[in-house]
This record gives C-alpha cells, sequence and structure tokens, in this order.
C-alpha cells in the first residue's frame, strides 16, 4: 500500500480507503464487515470514512466496537455530518456542529476524529457560522482536520477567503471514469489551496468493475439486487454507462490488470486525489482493490481510456 498526505496538512492516509455506506450498520452482514475491517488492517488501509447518516447511526457504533481493540493511532478516522438525522437535526449551524460531534464521538468511542467533513454545503446557514464553529471544535481537541464533500468551486473559494477559520485540507467528491465532473474546476481551486481529493464511488458502485454485462441481468450476489443497498446505483447500469465500460476491458485486459484495479489507478493518476474510497461486500474485493495501490498508468493508457470513453 502507499501513502499521500492530505493537502497542506501532516495527516497521511492510505491510497485506498474503506468507506462503509450502505455496507456498514446493516447492508451486509455484521461477520463479513468485521473479517472486511480486519482485511482493511492487514492490507495497510489505514484510513476509514463514514457518517453519521449512514444507517442513521449504525454504521458509526460499529466502528466504534470493532476499532475499539485498536490502538487508535493505527488508522484515520473521518465522518461527516450534514444530512437530517431526525427531524430536526440536520445541516451545518453551529447548534448542529456542536450536537453533532458529540453524537458521533460517541458512537464512534473515541475522543477525536482525524477528518470532519461538511457532507453537503448548506445554504440555509451562514459560511461564517459553520466555519466558526468548525474551528472551535478543532480547538477543543475533537477534530483534527476538516473537509468537506460535493462543495461547488465557488463555496470552496468563499471558505478559502474567510480570515481567523481553521483551513479544510480535504475534499470529498465522486469521482470515478464514469463521473469527471471534479475536474471541472474542484480539483483547481483546491490543489491551489492545499486541499486534496478523497473520492467516493470510484468504482461507479460496482458497474467500473464489469460485473454488470449490458443486456444481462444483473448478478445475484451484486448491490444492484440488494433491496437494502441497490437503491442509487441504476444511474450507473444506462446502456451508455456499461457500454463505456465494456470498451475499457481490452484496455485492462492489454496491461494484464483487472477493470477495478484500473478503475482505481486512473483516478489515482491524478495528484489532487490522495485516496480511493472503496466500498467492499466482501474482503476478497478489498484485496483486490488494495492491489491498485501503486499501479502507474502511462499517457498512452490515459489516451486510450478518454477515447474508449467517448466513443
Ligand atoms: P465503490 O464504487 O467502491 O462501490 C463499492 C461496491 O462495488 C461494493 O460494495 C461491491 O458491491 C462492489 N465492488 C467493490 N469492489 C469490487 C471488486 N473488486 N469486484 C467486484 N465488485 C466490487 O464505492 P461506494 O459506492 O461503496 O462508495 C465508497 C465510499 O465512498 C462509501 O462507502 C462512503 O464512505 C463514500 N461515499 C461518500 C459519499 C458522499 O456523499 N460523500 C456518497 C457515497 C459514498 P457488490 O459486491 O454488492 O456488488
Amino acid at each position: 500500500m502507499r501513502y499521500r498526505t492530505l493537502g497542506s496538512s501532516d495527516l497521511v492516509v492510505s491510497e485506498i480507503a474503506l468507506g462503509t455506506w450502505l455496507t456498514f450498520g446493516g447492508g451486509i452482514a455484521e461477520e463479513t464487515a468485521r473479517e472486511i475491517v480486519d482485511t482493511a488492517f492487514e492490507l495497510g488501509i489505514t484510513l476509514v470514512d463514514t457518517a453519521n447518516v449512514y444507517n442513521r447511526g449504525a454504521a458509526e457504533t460499529f466502528l466504534g466496537e470493532v476499532l475499539a481493540t485498536r490502538p487508535r493511532e493505527s488508522y484515520v478516522l473521518a465522518t461527516k455530518l450534514y444530512f437530517p438525522m431526525s427531524d430536526e437535526d440536520r445541516g451545518l449551524s453551529r447548534a448542529q456542529v456542536l450536537k453533532q460531534i458529540d453524537a458521533s464521538l460517541g458512537r464512534l468511542r473515541t475522543d477525536f476524529v482525524d477528518l470532519y467533513q461538511c457532507h453537503r454545503y448548506d445554504s440555509q446557514t451562514p459560511l461564517e457560522e459553520t466555519m466558526e464553529a468548525l474551528t472551535e471544535i478543532v480547538r477543543q481537541g475533537k477534530v483534527r482536520y476538516l473537509g468537506f464533500s460535493e462543495w461547488t468551486p465557488a463555496q470552496i473559494q468563499a471558505a478559502v477567503d474567510l480570515p481567523g477559520v481553521e483551513r479544510f485540507i480535504s475534499s470529498q467528491p465522486e469521482y470515478s471514469l464514469l463521473h469527471r465532473d471534479p475536474e471541472h474546476g474542484v480539483f483547481d481551486v483546491c490543489a491551489a489551496n492545499g486541499i486534496s481529493q478523497i473520492v467516493w464511488s470510484p468504482l461507479a458502485q460496482g458497474a467500473l468493475t464489469g460485473k454488470y454485462a449490458p443486456g444481462s441481468p444483473p448478478p445475484d450476489d451484486s448491490r444492484a439486487r440488494s433491496e437494502r443497498m441497490g437503491w442509487a446505483i441504476s444511474r450507473h447500469l444506462a446502456p451508455d454507462s456499461l457500454r463505456k465500460v465494456e470498451g475499457l476491458r481490452p484496455i485492462a485486459a492489454g496491461l494484464g490488470i483487472t477493470l477495478p484495479r484500473l478503475a482505481l489507478a486512473w483516478v489515482l493518476r491524478e495528484p489532487n486525489v490522495a485516496a480511493a474510497i472503496v466500498g467492499a461486500s466482501r474482503p476478497g474485493q478489498l484485496r483486490e482493490n488494495a492491489s491498485a495501490s501503486g499501479i502507474e498508468l502511462d499517457d498512452a493508457t490515459c489516451a486510450a481510456i478518454d477515447a474508449a470513453l467517448s466513443a
């Protein structure tokens, strides 16, 4: 496993990170989730990404339990706030920042998180209020570093321009061979301001693994067939997306690597990306994904990929 530094901080994370959306706290069997966490440590994965809202607190509670026996300095714990936790609890107001960090720390059974991320931008709360509250919890020692997810370049710049508050060091956008939006502005404003990307759904929820053959029903054991986890994958299974995945297959084969490894090596080719946060439903998937760290794609391969995606 290779490691990269997050933005202008001294926080070092593994290039492949373990995500917990959908899977942990209910989506997959608890025993399997435990095996996945053990496998992550064995593979040298240090960054674990969660959120208060994942399975309404259950993902954090599960992590709190399984991480309790491990030295706190052996992993980098990232969580988030913003999405509703109840009818009243949502957003990034000062009251919510103070309340949600304490709730997350309780579930995670720790005194601090390494990275606290605004899950989205809150247009109902003045940015100054959010940043001042986040600064407060950093200075209290409850949070080491700050990040955001899916903010626009203008929102990022506005936060960067605020005086007297703690700086953001990470951005968490969706980024994959099937979703390249952050290339249009987010990477540039972040690179200019000491902010790295830790990207979500780098395998397009599994679509980029090649398991969904065009014109065939999804495999029985896939996310697309899961009642609990399959609600958000359909956009990646559109015929045009699956056709693009088929176009990538010969490129991976030519390099002697699997499609998931190609897809992950591709997001990691971007210097502003520090980590690819993968989900896993089985330990074997995490092993395969972790082995993408260290694969370097040359310019000719990247050009062939661009051509396949635009065909
Ligand atoms: P991925 O794109 O990595 O998809 C993960 C799923 O793909 C797995 O659960 C598995 O599904 C399948 N898969 C993974 N590896 C393989 C493999 N090698 N071979 C075959 N199938 C494989 O990521 P997620 O969509 O799960 O997102 C990753 C993380 O990003 C989340 O856990 C979360 O931490 C973060 N995230 C953040 C968001 C945000 O708003 N900030 C939004 C969404 C995610 P199966 O086997 O069931 O088909």
